[in-house]
């Protein structure tokens, strides 16, 4: 079982892996992953990290994604400063976000800050990063959409970078390239999943 896990990450390009786990999240209830979005941002909201974080990145989910509105309350909440990525061409900018401007980015539509909000000049200022993908290994490889923005972006990011995850979406081997950043923990929690198989619930 093990041998086949692994020659199958051998063989498997990222685009293949990509497919593969679309295709699993697709399984989920949409109540299983609001369930598993609550687990991974109440574990985050209980760790060190988050409560001493005075400014946290975060994202603002797809359907597909890790869904962070309770880390959104609970930042707002507790007065930490939030950062969100904005696409500006093949670049990633990093803007404060303010509920009272934002805007919703046409082609992938996800709800970005507007123009008016502040860009983070020094990416020292951040303390915590919650980054999406499409697949994680355990310790901490991550493969997102094939667009190579966090890569990019995250090259000159030095505070402790979490990924989030469904259960289905961690891998035990991806096929990483020598830019991919590596994360300093993943977090995630699901049913136990195969392409055809749904199962146990699970928190990771
Ligand atoms: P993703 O991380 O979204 O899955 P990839 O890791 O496959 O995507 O990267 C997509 C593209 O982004 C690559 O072809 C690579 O050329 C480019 N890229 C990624 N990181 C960097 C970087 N630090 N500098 C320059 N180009 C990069
Ligand atoms: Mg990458």
């Amino acid at each position: 079982m093990l041998f086949y896990a692994w020659r199958i990450a051998q063989t498997m390009t990222k685009q293949e892996l990509r497919d593969q786990i679309k295709a699993r999240i697709k399984l989920m209830p949409a109540e299983d992953r609001e369930a598993a979005s609550v687990q991974i941002c109440k574990e985050i909201i209980g760790s060190a990290e988050w409560k001493k974080a005075r400014t946290v990145w975060l994202y603002a989910a797809l359907p597909d994604e890790v869904n962070l509105e309770m880390l959104f309350h609970e930042a707002l909440k507790c007065s930490k400063r939030i950062l969100l990525p904005v696409v500006d061409g093949n670049d990633l900018q990093i803007r404060f976000y303010d509920p009272q401007h934002v805007a919703v980015q046409g082609k992938y539509n996800i709800i970005e800050p507007s123009s008016q909000c502040p860009q983070l000049r020094d990416s020292d200022g951040i303390d915590l990063a919650i980054i999406p993908g499409r697949a994680f290994t355990r310790d901490g490889l991550r493969m997102g959409r094939g667009k190579g923005y966090y890569d990019r972006k995250l090259a000159s990011v030095r505070c402790p970078k979490w990924g989030v995850a469904f259960a289905c979406q961690i891998v035990e081997e991806l096929p990483a390239d020598p830019w991919d950043i590596r994360l300093d923990r993943v977090i995630s929690a699901g049913k136990h999943q195969t392409d055809n198989n749904y199962s146990d619930w699970l928190l990771h």
